[in-house]
């Protein structure tokens, strides 16, 4: 994404635009994207903050023709603009709700609940939920199926590995999740945060052997270490990872260890992990 204009749809796909939230950083890249789908009634996947100038932008550009108002998941960069818009232009709220860990937004309420496969459709397009827990339990990835165009929210963000919180983030499920995913026909990823990812294929199976890798390191360096902490743990299985990343690295070690345990190779007492195997 070479310069972005904040508060413009940007075409990515001949049924979906993209208006990108001014609330770049660290862990939201160049600012969340939200997608418009359709031309004449639109669907809307992930409105972002609700931050005033992107929620006059988005109801700019869909002038009256909002019909749905999705969200990937509830984390708060993905889905407090929902409730201005929805009373805004009427738009129904579609998602799944989790109780909150503190990091969920608690304004996206009464919303329609959505199942594996689920489909929403205008004689425009076909909209499908996959169900992907993983980064979160309540995330699910949007099908544009006409255009093969499949939004992934968080659960693929462009350039940055995601990060999963336990206990609402759950690593097998994660995994899994990326497998499910090569069911289906999809030619182009488009992330919650970042430019749009060719070659989805190659990009998920990437993703799938990049967290195996770390799972191996994370056996390996127990095996070496005896009983340890996550804290002690963390500097060695994410050296290759900047520092000041590390508060975020011991998470996904967390959901990492988890993992090896629930498959019986791990366990945890007081604090000490160790491996079994
Ligand atoms: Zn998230």
């Amino acid at each position: 994404m070479p310069e972005i204009r904040y508060g413009e749809a940007v075409a990515v796909s001949p049924r979906v635009r993209r208006v990108t939230a001014p609330n770049s950083g660290r862990m939201t890249g160049p600012g969340t994207n939200t997608y418009l789908i359709g031309e004449r009634e639109l669907a809307m996947v992930d409105p972002g903050p609700n931050m005033p100038e992107h929620v006059d932008a988005l109801e700019r550009i869909c002038a009256g023709r909002l019909r749905w108002i999705l969200v990937t998941h509830t984390h708060r960069d993905h889905s407090p603009a929902a409730h201005a818009l929805a009373r805004r232009t009427g738009a129904q709220l579609v998602g799944n709700i989790i109780p909150n860990d503190g990091f969920q937004d608690d304004t996206f309420i009464d919303a329609r609940a959505l199942v594996q496969d689920e489909v929403l459709s205008t004689d425009e397009f076909t909209l499908r939920a996959l169900l992907t827990p993983g980064h979160v339990s309540n995330h699910i990835c949007f099908l544009v199926e006409e255009d093969a165009l499949l939004m992934t929210g968080d659960h693929i963000m462009g350039g940055s590995t995601v990060v999963i919180v336990p206990p609402h983030g759950n690593m097998q499920h994660y995994i899994e999740s990326l497998r499910r995913m090569l069911n289906y026909r999809v030619e182009h990823l488009a992330p919650g945060h970042g430019d749009l990812i060719a070659n989805p294929r190659g990009e998920i199976e990437h993703l799938i052997a990049h967290r195996l890798k770390r799972e191996a390191k994370v056996a390996d360096a127990l095996q070496r270490l005896g009983a340890v902490t996550i804290e002690t743990l963390t500097p060695v299985v994410y050296d290759d990872v900047d520092p000041v990343m590390h508060s975020w690295a011991a998470m996904s070690l967390h959901a990492h260890l988890l993992k090896l345990r629930d498959d019986g190779r791990a366990s945890e007492q007081d604090g000490l992990w160790r491996m079994l195997t």
